[in-house]
Parts: C-alpha cells; structure tokens; sequence
C-alpha cells in the first residue's frame, strides 16, 4: 500500500490522499517520495487540471515522522529537488542540513511550484510538518475541527523548515503562533487569512471537489500563468529569500541542540511533543 494514494476524478480533477492513518499522516522519506510521484503524475496528465491534497483517517497529518517503527531519516533516498549528495553516510549537521533541504524545504518548494492549481483539503490536526504541506499548496479548505499549529520552538527551533509563517499571517499573529505553540482553530486560520474556506466536515469533501471542478473549466495556460504571477509576487516581497535565511537559523538550532542535549530535536520525542502539546 502506497503511503501516497493518488486518484483522478471526473471534471479535471486528481486527488492525492496521506495514507499513514494509524500514525496521523506523519510523513517519513516514503510518503514524501509517493506524494512526488502523485504531484508529478497529475502534472503530466493534460487531462488533471487542478489537484487536492488531503488526510486518510482523523488527520490531515501531525507533521515529519519523529519516533514511528518507519522513521526512515538514516536511509538514503533518491534526490529530486536539487543534485546534493546524500545525507546517510554524512555526520551530524551535514547530514541534517543537506537532507531537511531536500526532503523538506526543497520538495515543498518544488511542488509549491507546479504550474496547476493546488488545494489542500484539511480536517482534524494539521501540525508543524502539515502545515508545510498545506502552505505549498494555493488554496486551503478546512472543515470546522480542524486545527493547526506549529509547536517545534518547544524543540528550540525557530518553526518548521518551510518558514512561511510570516507570510500566511501577519508577522505579530507569526509571533504569537510560535511563541505559545498553540493550537489554531480553522475561524481562527480564517480570520487571520491563513486558509480560504471553513466547512462542515461531513460536507468537506464534496465542497473541496465543488471548488476543484470549477476551477477547472478555466484554461490551462492561464491558471499556470496566474499562479505563476502570484507565486513571483510572494517571492519578490522576500518570500524565498526569508526562508533562505530562516534555514540557516534553523540548522543553527539543530546543531546547538546536538551540542547540548541528546539529539537535533534537543531530547523532544513524539511522546512529550504530544504531551506536551495537548492541553493546548
Ligand atoms: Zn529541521
């Protein structure tokens, strides 16, 4: 069973499905591999105009796999964001540091820009790595349980890896969200303008496909084109060029963590960061 199901409906439309339910769709090197299969898949195939990402089980996704049996960070993989050499046989922060900007940072990227329109379609928890999936995609639909949040300063870092928070909310809104690390209900992610559209979640489904199918009666070259248009615009208000920047902070924080406490993630587990996360 692949970690990344992948479909296309009628009207123009593929739908990509998270497929790691009993472990609320944290990604591992796997998933990220079958979900750029699927992206490259409905890239090529002229008859899929507009896609939809979403969560098999009760989430959308808790983030990067960080403590199941299949966490996969020590294997190589094979590279398709950028010609960086492999990260498996690498020590400590080289090792970090080339594969999160493959893996992370330089997949996001990379289907941030695929010239058809995306949508992220998300109910239940969407945390931290999620919120990476779900910022690379154009529109985001979320069903009133959902809730997002990025709790990794608990980690000592700075935010997930994709550093966008700036940028899908205002900066002060940014600073509360990381500061406290709490949860952010979907009116609230309306509110500050972070996703399109709330939804029962009994009707998300058939309201995100609704969106996706009239989307797609507009003409090819003029979605790649508006979406490339808006995408430029974002970069050149400094979108890539902070999360440039933010990377270098962020490996800072994994090799002071290194130095001072067990491991990168400074000792956190998915065991306390759930813990510890909860109440929030
Ligand atoms: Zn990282």
């Amino acid at each position: 069973m692949s970690e990344a199901l992948y479909e296309v409906l009628e009207g123009g439309v593929a739908r990509i499905t998270l497929n790691r339910p009993d472990v609320r769709n944290a990604q591992n090197i796997k998933m990220t591999l079958a979900l750029d299969d699927a992206f490259k898949a409905a890239a090529m195939d002229d008859a899929v105009k507009v896609i939809i990402l979403r969560g098999s089980g009760k989430h959308f996704s808790a983030g990067h796999d960080i403590g199941t049996p299949e966490r996969d960070i020590h294997l190589p993989f094979e590279r398709r964001a950028s010609l960086w050499w492999d990260h498996a046989d690498k020590a400590l922060s080289e090792s970090a540091f080339v594969r999160e900007q493959e893996a992370y940072l330089g997949m996001c990227r990379r289907w941030r820009d695929l010239p058809k329109p995306t949508i992220a379609q998300i109910h239940g928890a969407c945390i931290a790595g999620g919120l990476m999936l779900a910022w690379s995609c154009d529109l985001i639909v979320a069903s009133d349980d959902a809730f997002f949040s990025d709790p990794v300063v608990r980690m000592g870092i700075p935010g997930v890896e994709y550093f966008a928070h700036p940028f899908v909310m205002n900066p002060r809104k940014a600073k509360e969200f990381l500061f406290l690390g709490e949860r952010m209900n979907a009116d609230e992610a309306l509110q500050v303008g972070m996703i399109n559209r709330v939804v029962a979640r009994d009707v998300l489904d058939d309201s995100v496909l609704d969106i996706a199918r009239r989307i797609a009666q507009m003409p090819r070259m003029g979605l790649a084109l508006t979406k490339k248009a808006i995408n430029q615009a974002e970069d050149r208000m400094g979108l890539r060029d902070v999360m440039d920047a933010t990377y270098g902070l962020h490996h800072f924080a994994h090799a002071h963590n290194a130095l001072t406490s067990t491991d990168h993630l400074g000792g956190q587990d998915a065991k306390s960061m759930a813990k510890t996360n909860k109440g929030s």
